[in-house]
């Protein structure tokens, strides 16, 4: 059985983390694990920027030890980015086989970040959908250009809202 572990990276409520198990388990037919222990995030801040750097993060990651892992997932409440963008949803090595690790942050998914109230639907939908889309990549799939497929690349969330949780027929084959 191929086992998604999913780590918080910094504080994360553990019942966000069941949700996504929840969501990923059918679609990628995989049994996932949940961390407890998480990863510190602090070495990565930028105080200038005041986010995190996704690289450096992932990096962290990678180098977890992930014994009977098939994928390794960060998820964060920070704040992401990459030097030359102003943030990101996400950040993943591209496949294929060895490269196992993603990291998907919550922070711009959330309504409250757009001055809207808190929705925990909207939120865990858009989380699925990212953490799907990041691990699509670590199985070298590129961005689709079918908008509704999961790997349609997402610059805002107004974008992810528009796309299924779901890979299109072109995409699937990768799973
Ligand atoms: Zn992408
Ligand atoms: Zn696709």
């Amino acid at each position: 059985m191929r086992i998604v572990s999913l780590l918080p990276v910094g504080e994360v409520d553990r019942a966000h983390l069941e949700l996504l198990a929840e969501g990923l388990v059918p679609i990628l037919r995989v049994a996932c694990s949940i961390h407890t222990e998480g990863l510190e995030v602090a070495f990565a801040f930028d105080s200038l920027r005041g986010q995190y750097h996704s690289a450096e993060l992932l990096r962290r990651l990678m180098k977890q030890p992930a014994v009977e892992t098939w994928r390794l997932l960060g998820v964060t409440e920070a704040d992401l980015y990459i030097p030359i963008l102003t943030f990101v949803f996400g950040e993943a090595q591209l496949g294929p086989a060895s490269a196992a690790t993603a990291l998907v942050s919550m922070h711009r998914l959330r309504q409250e970040f757009y001055g809207m109230p808190p929705d925990p639907a909207v939120l865990a939908d858009r989380l699925l959908k990212e953490a799907l889309h990041e691990l699509g990549h670590t199985l070298g799939l590129r961005h689709c250009p079918a908008y509704r497929c999961v790997m349609s690349s997402s610059h805002s969330v107004e974008n992810i809202d528009l796309k299924l949780a779901q890979f299109c027929s072109t995409c699937a084959p990768a799973l």
